[in-house]
């Protein structure tokens, strides 16, 4: 295993952070893998599943079972991991600018496009040599937009570190959740080994969500690329000069934030080292069986985010993973000073895949996330 640290622009004199990442295997050699935890710096479950995955790459590559490239950066966010408020870690949103850690990444299909740099001019009839072109090409661009904060240089330093990598994880929580995966349609078919093995309730399809979150600008740029060539250049070049889909990529789940424990640490990464023979970067047999998946993949579009119609406590009568049928009430707030309660209902058929964890709501709050097939919200799909 090879360390690597990565300075971050110091924000103010006598202030410095940075950013280290873990190599195994040989670059260029066999499919790359990227694994990085808590981008949302309270998110810790990925954290211990990372050391735990660390020990089982050092084991292989003793072992010589390496066949490809992994990249696991165990700590994503070191700015939001010190942002404490009254006693509380606020690692989601940077304080100094209030953005998203998870929000903002480059549209990297437009900067491989940009005047005197077009990556469509270098294409030819290799699928496999086009993706190393437009990889390069990425690296290209990302040094042409040099960050100039910190927290520009956070983002670039994790771009630059995964957007050559044929899979991107992106390790998060949410407040209280059973597994669930984000990810765009065209990663769905590969990355279905990866949620059978995670047990993941809930698989999210949404291609663009408005956010630029990590995970969908990585896989985003290969089909949007694709789009864009096949307009500025015709339809049929796009076939004569094929831009593969170059890397399957998500937003991983895992359960709510204090799921964290040695025990299911080990259970995911075992099924991420599972994951990675199964992709032909460990050695070993590919076959392992899997158990079903428990969930048919849902559009994003279609899930029902449930808000709190008044403040009051919160008791909810649903939990994680249950599933939930239209009528079926999910949560009653209760105003304590009236002693009325108002029921929260679903009316979709799915699963509750995350709720708060607070137990005190302000109207409006959202209070769970029901997964549905039914498209039913328009325009951004994540907040901010
Ligand atoms: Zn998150």
């Amino acid at each position: 295993m090879d360390t690597q640290h990565h300075p971050l622009i110091s924000p103010a004199c006598g202030t410095s952070r940075s950013l280290s990442s873990w190599h195994f295997g040989v670059p260029g050699r066999g499919p790359k893998v990227y694994l990085q935890a808590s981008l949302h710096a309270d998110e810790l479950p990925g954290m211990l599943v990372l050391q735990h995955l660390r020990q089982r790459l050092q084991a292989a590559e003793v072992a010589g079972q390496l066949q490809g490239e992994v990249v696991l950066v165990p700590l994503a966010n070191p700015i939001g991991l010190d942002q404490t408020w009254m006693q509380l870690q606020m690692g989601r949103f940077e304080m100094a600018s209030g953005q998203n850690f998870n929000r903002h990444y480059p549209a990297l299909a437009t900067w491989v496009r940009e005047s005197g740099h077009d990556v469509a001019d270098q294409l030819g009839p290799d699928a496999q040599r086009n993706a190393h072109i437009i990889r390069q090409a990425m690296h290209a661009a990302l040094q042409r937009h040099p960050p100039t904060t910190e927290l520009d240089s956070l983002r670039h330093t994790l771009m630059g570190l995964a957007c050559d990598a044929d899979v991107v994880l992106d390790l998060h929580c949410d407040f209280e959740a059973v597994v669930h995966l984000y990810m765009e349609p065209e990663c769905e078919a590969g990355l279905l080994p990866l949620a059978r093995g995670l047990g993941a309730q809930a698989v999210l399809l949404a291609r663009g969500t408005g956010g630029h979150c990590f995970d969908e600008v990585l896989s985003g740029v290969w089909w949007q690329l694709r789009e864009s060539v096949a307009l500025s250049h015709g339809a049929d070049f796009v076939v004569t000069h094929p831009i593969p889909q170059g890397c399957l990529s998500s937003t991983v789940e895992l359960r709510g934030q204090t799921d964290v424990n040695d025990a299911l640490a080990a259970q995911d990464s075992q099924a991420i080292q599972t994951f990675l023979t199964h992709l032909g970067v460990l050695s070993g047999d590919a076959n392992t069986s899997l158990p079903a998946l428990q969930c048919q993949a849902s559009p994003l579009a279609g899930s029902q985010y449930l808000l709190a119609p008044c403040s009051g406590v919160i008791s909810y009568q649903k939990a994680p993973g249950d599933r939930v049928l239209p009528g079926d009430v999910v949560a009653r707030v209760v105003n304590p000073l009236t002693g009325q309660s108002q029921d929260v209902c679903s009316d979709t058929d799915g699963v509750l895949y995350a709720r708060h964890n607070l137990r005190w709501t302000t109207t409006g709050m959202e209070l769970a996330k029901i997964s549905g097939q039914n498209v039913r919200r328009l325009g951004p799909l994540l907040g901010p």
